[in-house]
């Protein structure tokens, strides 16, 4: 038997062995606060502002600042809070999609409690949000559009030029969560019209508790965290200095040949998957992020599989990691049509950049395999047919 094939990068991933070896020295002889004086405090603020450049370069920063935070969760709290309450004389209405990350959703709740309101734009059958809903849906209040840039669960790839074409037009802000398209999809700050870019460190291979939020020069947000100043005063507290030069590292060391090599494996799932009957892909197959695949298989419990899976050495996910331990069936799956109990067959593989075909090839047998018992012991199983 294999064992450890990890096919759940869109949870998180290992932190590359080079990305560990930049850490280090930070840890030990270069421990300096950022904001000190001496030259151990420079050399750590050398070390910020050296990964503040090799980050905005990837996404083409010229007007932003980017704040380092510790991670999307606090990125996308920071974009949508801070946005809202540093306009709220503007308006109080703010735009974003049902398929957004919980983290996304959630502050938009708890934003509804102290007085704004939102829309939660519906999405087509392939997670796609529609862009005459989104136009019609902006009005003379409305301050923020939020859509997430690669769903996490199903992948699709959001017409972000448009959105952000469509935001700029109408003067309202427009922010994106781009925690698993950033250095896999090209994302440009300036082109795309985006005010505001949540980026974070462990789903490109560096390490947990480290994220990123641009924010556009001019753009009024007030901070989370108030305190010392840091960050141009937007997120005070003193930074993780290793951590963003892992990030850093993390995102300097990401290359297309990574990009291609992940979507070849992608297809050859989706094409091996999609054999067995009973069965479909959930998302989009054009403009679909290059690590992710989604399956529905009917008549069987997504979390039996994973189980089942995970017995023969394979790390899979029955949708978004946050969201497994209830058993509400996913809430991008429901918005793109999918009924609960055919949420509750699906499951999600994302590939990464060590995976090889021989992996993939055993998966695609394991997973033929445990689909037909599961369905031979299934209480769902099709009658008389
Ligand atoms: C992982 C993820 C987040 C949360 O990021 P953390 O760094 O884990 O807090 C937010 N949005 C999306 C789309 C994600 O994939």
């Amino acid at each position: 038997m294999r064992n450890n094939i990890y096919l759940d990068t869109a949870a998180t991933t290992r932190v590359d062995q080079e990305v560990v070896k930049v850490m280090m020295p930070y840890f030990t002889d270069k421990f300096g606060n950022a904001s000190s004086l001496h030259s151990s405090g420079r050399e750590a603020e050398k070390a910020l502002s050296d990964s503040r450049k090799t980050i905005s370069e990837k996404v083409n920063a010229k007007n932003h600042r980017l704040v380092f935070t510790s991670g999307g969760t606090e990125s996308n709290n920071f974009a949508l809070k801070g946005v809202a309450f540093a306009n709220r004389e503007k308006g109080k209405h703010i735009i974003t999609s049902r398929v957004e990350h919980d983290c996304v959703l959630n502050a938009c709740k708890w934003l509804e409690k102290q007085g704004f309101e939102i829309t939660y734009l519906p999405v087509d059958r392939e997670g796609f949000v529609d862009l005459n809903g989104l136009e019609k849906a902006i009005r003379k209040d409305t301050i923020l559009v939020s859509i997430i840039h690669a769903n996490n669960e199903i992948g699709t790839i959001e017409p972000l030029t448009e959105i952000g074409k469509i935001c700029s037009d109408r003067g309202v802000y427009f922010h994106t969560d781009a925690c698993q398209s950033f250095t896999k999809v090209p994302i440009n700050l300036e082109k795309q019209n985006i005010d505001l870019l949540t980026i974070n460190s462990h789903k490109i291979y560096g390490p947990k508790g480290v994220g990123g939020l641009f924010v556009r020069q001019g753009v009024r947000a007030d901070p989370l965290l108030h305190g010392g100043g840091h960050e141009f005063g937007l997120r005070s507290g003193t930074e993780n200095v290793s951590g963003i030069v892992g990030f850093a590292k993390a995102a300097e060391m990401m290359k297309e040949d990574h990009v291609e090599h992940m979507a070849r494996l992608r297809d050859m799932l989706i094409k091996g998957a999609l054999e067995i009957e009973d069965s479909w892909l959930n998302g989009p197959t054009k403009d679909r992020l290059c690590n992710n695949a989604n399956f529905t298989f009917r008549f069987i419990e997504g979390e039996s599989l994973v189980v089942h899976m995970d017995m023969k050495g394979i790390a899979a996910s029955t949708g978004s990691a946050c969201s497994s331990n209830t058993l509400e069936p996913s809430h991008v799956l429901s918005a793109i049509g999918l009924k609960p109990e055919e949420s509750h067959g699906s499951i999600r593989m994302s590939v990464g950049r060590e995976n090889t075909k021989g992996e993939i090839e055993y998966t695609l047998e394991v997973l033929k395999d445990a689909v037909e018992k599961l369905r031979k012991i299934s209480p769902f199983k099709r009658q008389g047919g």
